[in-house]
C-alpha cells in the first residue's frame, strides 16, 4: 500500500531554512514560487526548425517596425539554445504566421478581439499556426503608455513554443505578465520540453535502469518542479493509459493543496501538464493515490479527524469533484483494490527516499527518476 504523508509544520520549517541558503534563482524565489512553476500545452518534434512569416497587411504599426519587434522576440527565445526560427518567403508555408486581427472575427479559429481584455493570442501547436495581434490596441513600442508590443510578442512566442499560462505572476507566461524576457519559471518549462539547462534543486532527473534494460531515449529532466522541503512527488497513472505521470504537490501551509501532473508521450517526452489543481492535496491531511479494481483511479484524502474525501480521475487524468467528506468502511475496499489492480493501468509509486521507478512512456520498461537536491 502506498501512503504519502507529511507533517506540515516540519515542511514549513524546511521551507524557511531553504530560503537564503542558496543564491540560486530558484531558491530565492521560494516559498513565494507558485503552485507549479510552469504549464505546457504541447511540444514540437523539431523545435529548431520552426519557420515564420509576417503576413503582409496594413496595421497600426509599420511593417518594418513590426518585423524588427518580431525578430527581437524570437531572438529572446533563441538565446536559450534549444529552439531556432527561420523566416520563410511569401508563398512558402511557415510553421506560424504573425498578423493583425480586428474585432470582426474574420478567422473561424479564434475569438475576435474586443470581447475581453486580450490584445493578442496564438493558435494550437500544429503547422500553420498563428500569432494574432489586436489591430485596435494602443501598442507601445518602448516605455510609454499602452500595451508593450515587445512583451506581448515574447509571451505569444512562448505559447507557440508550447508553454501555457503560468501561476508565477513574475513570469513572462503569466496571463498578465509584466516581465521583460523569460524568467526562471519560463525557462524551466522550455527546458523541460526541449532539454538543456544546468541541474538545480528541484529537478526530477531520469536515469537509465540497467536491470530493466530501458530502451529508447530517456525523458528530459523536469526542471525545478519539485523543490526539496517544499514539495512531495509520486508516479501514478492518472488517466489509465498504462503509463505513469509524474505528480508533484506543495506541502507547505501556503500551498493551497496544489497538485501538478506531468504527462509524457511514447517517446518519454513531456507533452502536457494538468494543473495547478488547488485543494487537491491539502497539507493538513494524508493523501493516498489508489488504483481501484476496475482500473478506476482515486485520490484518497484522510483528515486528522478520520474523515475521508475521495476524488476520482477522469480518462484525461483530471481529478473530478470530491465526494462529500465521510466516514467510510473504506479500508476493506482499499485493501481489495490494492490487491487486485486491473491490468493495463499502472499502480501508484511513491518514494521511500527521493528516487522513484516507473514507466513514463508506457513501453513496459521502467525509467528511474531521482530528485536533484543540491545546487550544482
Ligand atoms: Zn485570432
Ligand atoms: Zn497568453
Amino acid at each position: 500500500m502506498v501512503r504519502i504523508s507529511f507533517a506540515c509544520g516540519l515542511m514549513a520549517a524546511c521551507a524557511q531554512q531553504h530560503v537564503g541558503v542558496s543564491t540560486d534563482v530558484t531558491a530565492r524565489a521560494e516559498p513565494e514560487a507558485p503552485m507549479g512553476r510552469f504549464t505546457v500545452r504541447g511540444r514540437w518534434e523539431n523545435p529548431r526548425e520552426l519557420t515564420w512569416q509576417v503576413v503582409p497587411q496594413d496595421g497600426p504599426i509599420a511593417p518594418e517596425i513590426l518585423d524588427r519587434f518580431v525578430a527581437e522576440a524570437l531572438d529572446v527565445w533563441e538565446r536559450t539554445g534549444v529552439v531556432a526560427f527561420r523566416r520563410v518567403a511569401e508563398g512558402q508555408q511557415p510553421t506560424f504566421t504573425i498578423s493583425w486581427h480586428g474585432a470582426d472575427g474574420s478567422s473561424a479559429s479564434c475569438r475576435p478581439f474586443g470581447r475581453d481584455n486580450s490584445v493578442a493570442h496564438s493558435g494550437p501547436l500544429s503547422d500553420g499556426t498563428f500569432i494574432h495581434l489586436d489591430e485596435s490596441c494602443d501598442w507601445s513600442l518602448g516605455e510609454g503608455s499602452g500595451e508593450s508590443l515587445s512583451r506581448t510578442l515574447q509571451h505569444e512566442v512562448g505559447h507557440i513554443l508550447g508553454l501555457d499560462h503560468c501561476a508565477d505572476e513574475s513570469a513572462l507566461m503569466a496571463p498578465l505578465t509584466t516581465a521583460s524576457g523569460p524568467t526562471e519559471s519560463d525557462l524551466a518549462g522550455l527546458h523541460s520540453l526541449y532539454g538543456g539547462l544546468h541541474g538545480g534543486p528541484g529537478d526530477l532527473l531520469p536515469v537509465a535502469v540497467q536491470q530493466t534494460g530501458t530502451e529508447g531515449p530517456l525523458p528530459f529532466p523536469l526542471r525545478r518542479v519539485a523543490p526539496p522541503g517544499l514539495t512531495e512527488w509520486a508516479l501514478f497513472d492518472t488517466d489509465g493509459d498504462g503509463s505513469h505521470e509524474v505528480l508533484v504537490w506543495r506541502t507547505d501551509a501556503k500551498s493551497l493543496g496544489a497538485l501538478m501532473i506531468y504527462h509524457f508521450n511514447e517517446e518519454a517526452q513531456l507533452e502536457r501538464t494538468v494543473g495547478p489543481l488547488l485543494n487537491v492535496v491539502p497539507p493538513e491531511a494524508d493523501t493516498t493515490f489508489m488504483l481501484g479494481v476496475h482500473g478506476d483511479r482515486w485520490i484518497v484524502t484522510e483528515f486528522a479527524d478520520g474523515l475521508l474525501r475521495l476524488r476520482s480521475f477522469d480518462e484525461r487524468g483530471w481529478p473530478q469533484r470530491p465526494t462529500p467528506q465521510q466516514h467510510l468502511g473504506f479500508e476493506k475496499e482499499r485493501a481489495q483494490a490494492i490487491a487486485a489492480p486491473s491490468s493495463g493501468s499502472r499502480g501508484p509509486v511513491a518514494g521511500e527516499g527521493d528516487s522513484l521507478r516507473g514507466d513514463l512512456d508506457g513501453d513496459g520498461s521502467e525509467e528511474f527518476l531521482m530528485r536533484f537536491e543540491e545546487g550544482s
